[in-house]
């Protein structure tokens, strides 16, 4: 097992920096799966050190039994619980397993989970955050690409300098208050957007989890006449009765789930009527085999499943895909278009996307290779 890390700065997105974390499997017959474990700050050091923990339960295993060692990874922390950076860890494995088996037996993925239902997968996008104008802006940009839904987080300025932290860094419940200023910035943000794209290009909005119920119910209660498809984590993921009762105040449908970890964390919402889309994150919830289940599970209660791609890396985007092309109650997914050139650096072939939609190929496993000369020529300082 090869840990790969890497950083490096995007010129093109406000010179965000990227930290996008991939795993290489090796088995002894010269096959190489690739996985990923992008997540957030310090996320990626703990899940690094929890794979070369987890490297002992897997050196000397036969790689076709995904799901033996699925479980063998998942019990193996049954004291501390193991959601959160164990699923993480397990994820970027599994991914790299289906890789393997899919290049053993020389098929893409989704046909090894049950074969395509459709063509491409649909994607959204996110403008590029800025002022209601520079936001209206770069949506019209997207549009007139092909792009048909588009998902911003309208609060985030205020959320972050309340918190101290700059654009690079997640931004952090505490009070979960937003000032009425802020409020009428928001609101202003989307009102241009809606202008400035017409009724017919879908809105999203993400509240980040950054809100107490009172403020999310107001949030979304301002921001309905705006047509949106969904209100994004209004509230921190830990509450679902607080996600309750926000849902019986508000008429705007909600998303949640890049924050929930295998398909025992989606039980409730779909028990309990929590949401009406789902946002399951393939390297975070428990990988492919993961993501699978809990679409399965949605299909059951007609809910529909968008996966999460804040952006990670382009292991992460195919991944998650491979599971769309074979799931029936797929909306879209989700892909920061303006991090396509950061992800076509770092793999081979480059990502296939026209008009909003990513074509996966017909190559065995997940059809993309880690570009490995130009992830090590830009290590991820932190814990490389
Ligand atoms: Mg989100």
């Amino acid at each position: 097992m090869k840990l790969l890390g890497t950083s490096f700065d995007c010129a093109d997105h406000g010179g965000h920096s990227h930290r996008w974390a991939f795993l290489q499997l090796e088995t002894d017959e010269g096959l190489t799966g690739v996985g990923e474990w992008s997540c957030s700050l310090g996320g990626i050091a703990l899940v690094a050190k929890t794979l070369q923990l987890l490297r002992a339960d897997l050196v000397g295993e036969d790689a076709n039994d995904i799901e033996r060692l699925w479980h063998k990874m998942y019990r193996h922390y049954f004291s501390l619980g193991p959601r959160g950076v164990v699923t993480a860890a397990i994820s970027s494995v599994d991914i790299a397993l289906w890789d393997i088996k899919g290049k053993a037996l020389n098929r893409p993925v989704y046909d090894l989970l049950g074969g395509r239902v459709r063509d491409r997968v649909l994607l959204y996008s996110h403008p590029q955050a800025g002022t209601p104008e520079e936001v209206a802006e770069d949506s019209v940009k997207q549009v007139a690409e092909g792009w048909t839904a588009l998902k911003t987080d309208p609060f985030r300025s205020e959320v972050r300098k309340r918190m101290g932290v700059g654009p690079g860094f997640e931004i952090r419940y505490m009070e979960g208050a937003l000032s009425a200023e802020a409020e009428e910035t928001a609101e202003a943000v989307v009102r241009a957007m809606r202008e400035a794209v017409g009724p017919k290009i879908e809105i999203l909005i993400d509240a980040h989890g950054n809100f107490n119920v009172p403020t999310a119910v107001r949030l979304a209660r301002r921001l309905t006449p705006y047509k949106l498809t969904w209100f994004e984590e209004p509230c921190p993921p830990e509450s679902f009765d607080a996600l309750r009762q926000i849902r019986e105040s508000v008429e705007v449908p909600i998303c949640v789930g890049e924050r929930l970890f295998t398909r025992f964390d989606f039980v409730p919402i779909f028990r309990d009527r929590l949401a009406d889309y789902i946002m399951p994150d393939v390297v975070l919830t428990g990988g492919i085999s993961e993501l699978k289940k809990i679409a399965t599970m949605a299909e059951s209660y007609y809910i529909p499943v968008s996966p999460h791609n804040p952006p990670g890396g382009p292991v992460q985007v195919t991944a998650a895909a491979h599971v769309m092309m074979t799931v029936p109650n797929f909306y879209r997914q989700e892909f920061a278009r303006n991090y396509l050139d950061a992800h076509n650096s770092v793999i081979t072939p480059a990502l296939d996307i026209r008009n909003g939609c990513l074509f996966l190929s017909n190559r065995p496993g997940l059809g993309v290779e880690l570009d490995t000369d130009f992830i090590k020529a830009h290590p991820d300082p932190d814990w490389c």
